[in-house]
C-alpha cells in the first residue's frame, strides 16, 4: 500500500457503504467500488471514482479491499466466489470486512490460503446510515495491530477516530459488534415486558419509568432510547427488523460456535422473529415493543417533550445499528 493515499477498493453500496464511499472520497481516497447494482454506484463514479466489473478485477487493481455487505453468505461469495476478491488480490493483500457478520469466512481464507500472506481485518460498525453519512461512525476492529495502524487513516475517513477501537485479535471485531446488538436488543424486550406488565398493573407509564430511572434497574435504554417509542410512536424503521433478526441469529451462531448456551438470547430472539413474523421484514427494530402493546390492548405512550434533548436520544440509537 503506497503510504499517503492508497486506492480504496469498496464493495456494497447499500444503505451504509454509499455513506461510507463518500467520505473516502471526500478525505482525497482514491477509490475503485463494485456492487451488483450498478445503479448504486452512480454518484460515486459521478465523484471520480473507477468501476470494476467483479471483484477480482477490483482487487487485482486496490491497494486493500473493504466489503460491506449484508449476511456471511453474501460476503462469503464475493470473496470466495467465482471472479472473487481473492482471485484478485495479491499476496499479502489487504482486506477488511466491515459487514456486521462471523469469523468463519475470514477464518477459512486465513486456513486455505495460509501461504499467500494476506492481511485481514474485521471492522464492524454503529451508527446507522445516519453515522455512515457523517463519517462519524463507532468501528470494532479486530486484527493484528501493524495492520490496524497501517489502515487507520482510511478508517478514519469513515469513522469518529475517537470511537475506532482495536478491541483484539481477528473476530473480536464481529464478536463485540454483535453483543453491542444482542444487549441493546436484551434491554428492549425486558423493558417492554416491564412496562406492559406495570402499565396494565395500573401504574401510570411515566410514573412507572422513572421509577426505574431512580432505582438500580435504570439503563439507557430506559432513560433514552425507549423514549422514541413512548413519546414519538416511531419504531425505527430506518434499521429493518429483518437485519436485526440477522443479527441477533448471528449472535446466536457465535455462541454456538464457542460452547456457550444463551438461554437468554434465544428468548430475544424468538421475540424478535415473532416481531418480524407479525409485522413484516420492514418494521422497525423497535416493533417487539409493539408486541406487548397488543398483548394489553393499549399503546405505551407519554406526553410529547418527556426526556432528553433530541441529540442524546440519537447518541443511544447510534447503539442498536
Ligand atoms: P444494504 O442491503 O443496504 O447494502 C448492501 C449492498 O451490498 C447492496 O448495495 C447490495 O447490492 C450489495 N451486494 C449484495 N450482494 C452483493 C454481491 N454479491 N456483490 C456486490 N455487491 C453486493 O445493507 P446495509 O444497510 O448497507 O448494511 C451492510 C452491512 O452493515 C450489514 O452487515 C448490516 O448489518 C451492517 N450495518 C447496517 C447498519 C444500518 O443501519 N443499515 C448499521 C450498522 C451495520
Amino acid at each position: 500500500m503506497s503510504a499517503q493515499r492508497p486506492l480504496v477498493g469498496f464493495i456494497g453500496l447499500g444503505n451504509m457503504g454509499s455513506g461510507m464511499t463518500r467520505n473516502l472520497l471526500a478525505a482525497g481516497f482514491p477509490l475503485i467500488v463494485n456492487d451488483i447494482r450498478r445503479e448504486a454506484a452512480a454518484e460515486q463514479l459521478d465523484a471520480g471514482a473507477e468501476w470494476a466489473e467483479t471483484p477480482a478485477a477490483l482487487a487485482a487493481r486496490a491497494d486493500l479491499v473493504i466489503t460491506m455487505l449484508p449476511t456471511p453468505k453474501h460476503v462469503d461469495l464475493v470473496v470466495n466466489g467465482p471472479a472473487g476478491v481473492l482471485a484478485g488480490l495479491a499476496d499479502g493483500g489487504t482486506w477488511i470486512d466491515m459487514s456486521t457478520s462471523v469469523p468463519e469466512v475470514a477464518d477459512r481464507v486465513r486456513v486455505e490460503h495460509a501461504g499467500r500472506g494476506f492481511k485481514i481485518l474485521d471492522a464492524p460498525v454503529s451508527g446507522m446510515s445516519v453515522g455512515a453519512a457523517a463519517g462519524m461512525l463507532q468501528i470494532f476492529v479486530g486484527g493484528d495491530s501493524a495492520d490496524v495502524l497501517r489502515v487507520r487513516p482510511v478508517l478514519e475517513a469513515m469513522g469518529d477516530p475517537e470511537r475506532i477501537l482495536h478491541v483484539g485479535g481477528h473476530g473480536a471485531g464481529y464478536a463485540v459488534k454483535l453483543m453491542i446488538n444482542q444487549l441493546w436488543f436484551s434491554h428492549l424486550v425486558a423493558t417492554a415486558e416491564v412496562l406492559a406488565v406495570g402499565t396494565k398493573a395500573g401504574v401510570d407509564l411515566e410514573v412507572l419509568r422513572q421509577a426505574l430511572i431512580a432505582s438500580p434497574a435504570n439503563s439507557a435504554f430506559v432513560e433514552r432510547d425507549v423514549l422514541s417509542v413512548l413519546r414519538d410512536g416511531d419504531y425505527d424503521e430506518g434499521f429493518a427488523i429483518a437485519l436485526a433478526c440477522k443479527d441477533l441469529g448471528l449472535s446466536i451462531d457465535l455462541a454456538r460456535s464457542v460452547g456457550v448456551p444463551t438461554e437468554l438470547s434465544a428468548l430475544v430472539e424468538q421475540v424478535y422473529r415473532r416481531a418480524r413474523a407479525q409485522y413484516g421484514d420492514l418494521a422497525g427494530e423497535m416493533t417487539p415493543v409493539k408486541l406487548y402493546e397488543d398483548l394489553i390492548g393499549q399503546e405505551l405512550r407519554v406526553a410529547a417533550g418527556t426526556g432528553l434533548a433530541a441529540g442524546a436520544e440519537l447518541a443511544g440509537a447510534e447503539v442498536a445499528a
